[in-house]
């Protein structure tokens, strides 16, 4: 297994032009990523780092002018190629930059910059970019996961206001967020796709309740939120009313597509690896030809993130590409947390208790047995496995 620096450089030789991309990359990384926010990148188990670092690094990102590289330029993007991206990203997780807690940048900010109004876009994105404003994701509902059109959180009109009853669940970040994107239903169409909409709201909004939930990891990462009576204005909607169903399958294929990239499986890679070569003679020699084996699953995943998306972003109306990296990322995720389950082996057996502090200076072993929990959540969220394999297979079938 290639150290970070030879992982680098082998990936620069391939690509003689990105030299000069690089240096400039790895320049900046020398100087903003601090001893203290390379910590908080190693230690992250869940989706994103401790909330401190991720807004300190967000910030540092910012003011470089690096933090939105997907995003049109006209809205604050980089410019760079999907290649040039692609490189950063895997730069960052060669140097444990912090993992941004980034619902809005991957997902809300995109879908305004093609479906928002004017004023949504003047109101929501700086703030995004900036990292003001944090952005929670309001889809699912007790009786409402996989088959999402079952949503039943009800708003009901009145004048220039929607009034919000019902509840979300499994909301991640709520209790860091100030503003949550939501689908709502209300109407009762022929079809229970049909009459859903789209809203955006402020989490301190009154009437709005957040009550955390604890992971298996021992972590409160996730919330269910109640409505009772929340007013959101009209003009916080996005798209149509009733519309609804289509925004949000447009935001689904945005963020699926960068849900679990190849950069976040390299992070646990590296981890394992580095795990392998302390273990030195005493390892299984299967385990290393294991760990010779995902290497080769994630260079072959990398290149399909390539190839994949092109511009970086999925065409409207596409759904096997976000799909596919879906699936694929999240299944290797696992396999790679896996490996360092049965290379940390005896270690491996901590108590919940020590799983708890997961944030804070536990021992590799409880470490490697909480993002060994987390990491099972990948093919959970954002649309399980089973669902990205029935996206695949219809669109594979229609065509
Ligand atoms: C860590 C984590 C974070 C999350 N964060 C958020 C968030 O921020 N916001 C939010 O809105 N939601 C969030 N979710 C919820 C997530 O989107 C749902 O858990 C997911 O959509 C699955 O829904 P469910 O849990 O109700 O499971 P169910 O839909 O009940 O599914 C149970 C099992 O049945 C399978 N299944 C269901 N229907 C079919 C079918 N038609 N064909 C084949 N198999 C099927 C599923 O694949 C799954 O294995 C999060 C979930 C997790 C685990």
């Amino acid at each position: 297994m290639a150290s970070p620096a030879a992982a680098s450089a082998a990936m620069s030789a391939a690509g003689g032009p990105d030299e000069a991309f690089l240096a400039e990359v790895r320049a900046f990384l020398d100087v903003a990523l601090t001893p203290d926010l390379r910590l908080a990148g190693r230690r992250t188990l869940g989706v994103h780092s401790e909330i401190g670092a991720c807004r300190l690094w967000h910030r540092r990102l910012f003011e470089r002018g690096w933090i939105a590289p997907a995003w049109p330029t006209a809205w604050g993007g980089t410019g760079w190629s999907a290649r040039q991206r692609f490189l950063f990203d895997r730069e960052c997780a060669l140097n444990d930059a912090p993992v941004l807690f980034a619902g809005g940048l991957r997902s809300l900010g995109p879908l305004l910059i093609e479906a928002g109004t004017p004023l949504q876009q003047q109101r929501y994105l700086p703030a995004i970019l900036s990292g003001e404003d944090l952005w929670c994701q309001g889809f699912s509902e007790p009786g409402a996961g996989s088959d999402l059109a079952a949503i039943a959180t009800r708003a009901e009109r009145r004048g220039e206001h929607y009034v919000v009853n019902g509840s979300k669940i499994w909301t991640t970040g709520a209790h860091l967020s100030n503003r949550m994107f939501a689908i709502v239903r209300t109407a009762d169409g022929e079809k229970r796709q049909q009459g859903l909409t789209f809203l955006l709201i402020d989490m301190d909004s009154p009437g709005l309740t957040v009550v955390p939930i604890i992971g298996l990891d021992g972590e409160h990462e996730f919330n269910q939120v109640f409505f009772d009576e929340v007013r959101v204005p009209v003009a916080s909607r996005v798209g149509d009313e009733n519309d609804g169903w289509s925004i949000a399958k447009r935001l689904m294929q945005l963020a699926r597509s960068n849900n679990t990239p190849a950069a976040l499986v390299r992070r646990v890679l590296r981890r394992t690896a580095e795990a392998i070569a302390a273990a030195g003679d005493e390892l299984e020699p299967e385990l290393r030809a294991r760990l010779a084996g995902l290497e080769i699953e994630l260079m072959a995943f990398e290149q399909l993130e390539l190839a994949a998306l092109p511009t970086g972003r999925p065409r409207a109306g596409e759904q096997t590409a976000p799909s596919m990296l879906k699936l694929v990322g999240s299944e290797l995720h696992q396999k790679v947390a896996e490996l360092a389950l049965e290379v940390a082996g005896p270690q491996a057996i901590a108590p919940l208790s020590a799983i708890g502090l997961a944030g804070e200076a536990i021992d590799d072993g409880a470490r490697v047995v909480a993002k060994h929990f987390v990491v099972r959540a990948a093919t959970v969220y954002s649309g399980s496995s089973e669902t990205q394999r029935n996206v695949i297979a219809r669109s594979l079938l229609a065509g």
